[in-house]
């Protein structure tokens, strides 16, 4: 007998949310990731959870609409992780008319389960505080509700859902061959040990890796795929206002501009054809020229490429047949040949679903309950959107040494298993040391226990971005305090 149901190549959002319905139907489940959890192109989205204005404009009414009651979803699921928040479009008079766009929010709006978010709406923005940051003249704007997501933390907390409901989770875990029979027979490079896994069905979720996994790991035919980069650039804060920018630039592209943490916006999105090995991904000087020529049409202070601190570039792929924004799955199965589930592309928004219909493709193969995680929260995630500035307030009360920027990050992280976190602390030197004026020993050991972080980075990128304001002497004393731990 096999030693798992289900193996997954490829520890990104398309692996661990096969991994959390597979484990949650019942199925036996490895995942194995050759380095951290969201390492690639899962932590280098535009973090929108949203039904995409940009569809609507192609006329992909249900695409929207899907779209749209997958962000109802997030909200019930991730509240901690799932941010609602006001987009503003800035009327352009070179780009769409205000009839047009007032007439695409009207039909967003329509298409939407608002499940409690506010109705588009048109604002004078001369002389509303979302227009102080802006040129002149903006004299109108239109105003939507959609979402913002931590993409890393979705990638980790989905993981450890996955592990909660028994699927094993290996980082640090390289598949370099896969023998395909009536079963899967995979060798396995974990942390400097060689393995060997068997299970009954495979899934390549390898994103950019997915053409090259496919042909010298599992040396199985594979359609032609076209590999595309994706980047964005944060810069320091441009706006006061608490709301998500969407500017038309003059190719027609729309481009967002959000609160990134709490002192820089993200800017993006740029994409183009890729070619080269998806491990070493950077953003071309004439990408970041590009987001910064387009933002600073609208906003009064010049943005140049040196005020970028950080870029963020993936590589994802698609048939060169079809080339599909929603992601492509491909599922093959033969007498005496195991089920192979390949997953590619595809954004945030629809991932939960995605993942839940490529299981359901098994299920000719494997006794399985029923799609379920639409209905159950993510790890923390087990209270209701609208009470996050309450929770907020619960764990400045609990935990009296937090001041409110530390307790939003902490409850946005880790909802209602902060606590396990931070414990019965009641200052915060019981935590342990402090690495910058964010980070305790406390939440370093939790991570690495729990959230499977082994490396500095995968605190300061991954399960947060405190990497941007963390001076290097503090970088160094993590460093030494990991590797003591480990
Ligand atoms: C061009 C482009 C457009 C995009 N557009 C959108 C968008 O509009 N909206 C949106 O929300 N998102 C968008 N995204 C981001 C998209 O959501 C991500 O690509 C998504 O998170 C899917 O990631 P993934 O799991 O397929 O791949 P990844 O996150 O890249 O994960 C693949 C993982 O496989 C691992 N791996 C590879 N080979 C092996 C091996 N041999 N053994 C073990 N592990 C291995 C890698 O280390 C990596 O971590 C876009 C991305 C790109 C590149």
């Amino acid at each position: 007998m096999a030693d798992y149901d289900l193996a997954i190549i490829g520890g990104g959002l398309n692996g661990v949310s096969l991994a959390r319905d597979a484990a949650g139907r019942g199925l036996r489940v490895i995942l194995v990731e050759q380095g951290d959890l969201g390492g690639a192109a899962s932590s280098a989205t535009p973090r929108l959870i949203h039904g995409d204005l940009s569809v609507l404009e192609r006329r992909g009414f249900w695409r929207v609409r899907r779209a749209l009651a997958e962000r109802a979803t997030w909200l019930r699921i991730a509240p901690h992780l799932v941010r609602p928040m006001r987009f503003v479009i800035p009327a352009h008079s070179d780009e769409r008319p205000p009839w047009l766009l007032r007439t695409g929010l009207y039909v967003y709006d329509a298409l939407a389960n608002r499940g409690g978010l506010p109705r588009s709406a048109t604002l004078d923005i001369t002389h509303h505080p979302v227009g102080n940051a802006l040129k002149r003249p903006f004299g109108i704007g239109f105003e939507y509700g959609d979402c913002v997501v931590d993409d890393s933390r979705l990638v980790v907390l989905t993981a450890l859902d996955a592990a909660e409901r028994g699927a094993a989770i290996h980082t640090g875990a390289r598949c370099v061959r896969a023998d395909r029979t009536d079963t899967w027979r995979l060798a396995v490079v974990d942390r400097g040990h060689r393995r060997t896994i068997t299970a009954r069905a495979l899934a390549n979720a390898t994103g950019g890796w997915t053409s090259m996994v496919a042909e010298t790991v599992l040396r199985q035919p594979q359609a032609a795929m076209a590999a595309m980069q994706m980047s964005q650039i944060v810069v320091p804060k441009l706006f006061e206002s608490d709301n998500v920018y969407v500017f038309q630039n003059n190719d027609g592209r729309l481009i967002f501009a959000s609160p990134f943490e709490r002192d820089f916006t993200l800017i993006g999105t740029v994409t183009h054809d890729f070619t080269g090995d998806p491990a070493i991904v950077a953003m071309p000087g004439a990408d970041v020229s590009y987001l910064c020529e387009a933002v600073s049409r609208y906003v009064r202070e010049r943005v140049a490429p040196t005020d970028v601190v950080r870029t963020l570039s993936g590589v994802n792929l698609s048939p060169v047949s079809a080339r599909r924004r929603d992601g492509t799955t491909l599922f093959h199965a033969r007498r005496r040949k195991a089920p192979l589930l390949t997953m590619v592309g595809g954004d945030v928004t629809t991932s939960r679903l995605r993942a839940e219909r490529a299981v359901t493709l098994m299920t000719p193969f494997y006794p399985m309950s029923r799609p379920w995680t639409a209905a159950t929260p993510l790890p923390g995630g087990d209270f209701a959107w609208d009470r996050f500035e309450t929770e907020i307030d619960l764990a400045r009360d609990r935990w009296r040494f937090l001041d409110e920027p530390q307790a939003r990050r902490l409850v946005a992280a880790y909802g209602s298993r902060l606590s396990a976190v931070l414990g019965e602390a009641k200052t915060r030197d019981e935590l342990g040391p402090a690495f910058g004026p964010d980070l305790t020993g406390a939440e370093v050991r939790y991570l690495m226990t729990r959230e499977w972080a082994r490396f500095p980075d995968d605190i300061l990128w991954r399960r947060s971005k405190l990497g941007l304001t963390m001076p290097a002497a503090d970088r160094e004393a993590l460093a030494a305090f990991m590797a003591d731990a480990g």
